[in-house]
């Protein structure tokens, strides 16, 4: 069975629609498919929507990635089996949104000061209304040609300690988890090695998760050597954690593919072998 717990749409950074994601997972033969728009759920009603109208056999999960901030990291905390439903919990969300649309003024406003002009209005362009994303300002960066590329974009402007960072605003971890939680899902640490941390700092960091009640960490990601899906699946087991695997796809092109090259060592225990994954909701 083909697993993939982490995706995205245009719902927030990804290039396909909801309906062109699921359509591109079932014809890459994927079972089960988790869609986790940053800080967003808004795909899943049109992902089920193109389920059934292309009548999919695709079993979709209901997800979502949090930003949260963690010692002046900003770490991604994924959600799994959210009720899409839950009043609350969209409303938590929309508040994460708010947070995103500050954050974007405050991008383009430094961006200004850089001499970079009209790029909230090139930003808000690529977002669509959805969740603004810096990849929406890199994006507007490399068309109006003032950086070469997407990296360039990041490493000179966006990332951290770049010419324009700003300080997120985010949530903390429990209080994701907390939201997490109370809309019946369970917390993944996403992708521990691709933060900017030292190993030492990356057990601290999942056995932190684990104390405030995370349910798995992210062990198989896409393009990670096999001692880095050991050591991930090492620190889970220490932690007392279940594992999970997801491409983190959001675009076709050279950075992995969804349900491919995602698979979980038999040392772990899989976040989903108490699911019955037979059914949507
Ligand atoms: P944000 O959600 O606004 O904090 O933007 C983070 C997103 O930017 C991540 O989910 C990645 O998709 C993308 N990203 C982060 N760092 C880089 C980078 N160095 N180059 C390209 N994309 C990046
Ligand atoms: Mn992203
Ligand atoms: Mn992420
Ligand atoms: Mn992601």
């Amino acid at each position: 069975m083909k697993i993939d717990l982490h995706s995205h749409t245009t719902c927030s950074d990804g290039s396909l629609t909801p309906a062109e994601l699921v359509l591109r997972a079932s014809t890459f033969e994927v079972d089960v498919l988790a869609i986790t728009d940053h800080d967003s759920i808004q795909a899943l009603d049109l992902a089920y929507e193109a389920k059934a109208k292309y009548k999919l056999k695709l079993q979709i999960i209901n997800g979502v990635e949090i930003s949260t901030s963690w010692e002046g990291q900003e770490i991604h905390i994924v959600g799994l089996n959210v009720d899409r439903n839950c009043s609350l919990f969209k409303s938590r969300l929309d508040q994460q949104l708010q947070t995103r649309v500050n954050r974007a003024e405050r991008y383009a406003h430094k961006l200004e000061n850089c001499g970079i002009k009209g790029a909230l209005a090139g930003a808000n362009h690529y977002a669509r209304g959805k969740s603004i994303s810096r990849v929406h300002f890199a994006k507007f960066l490399v068309n109006e040609g003032h950086v070469s590329s997407f990296d360039q974009a990041f490493k000179k402007y966006l990332a951290k300690n770049a010419k324009a960072y700003v300080s997120p605003g985010w949530i903390d971890i429990p209080e994701a988890i907390k939201w997490i939680k109370e809309a019946g899902g369970q917390a993944v640490l996403a992708h521990p090695t691709r933060y900017d941390l030292t190993n030492k700092w990356v057990r601290k960091l999942v056995a932190y998760f684990a104390q405030e009640g995370g349910e798995a960490i992210e062990v198989s990601l896409p393009r990670q050597s096999p001692n880095e899906k050991q050591q991930l699946a090492q620190y889970a087991i220490d932690a007392n954690l279940k594992a999970s695997a997801g491409s983190d796809f959001h675009h076709i092109g050279r950075f992995g593919e969804l349900g491919r090259d995602i698979n979980l060592p038999d040392i772990v225990t899989p976040i989903w072998h108490d699911w019955s994954i037979t059914k949507d909701h």
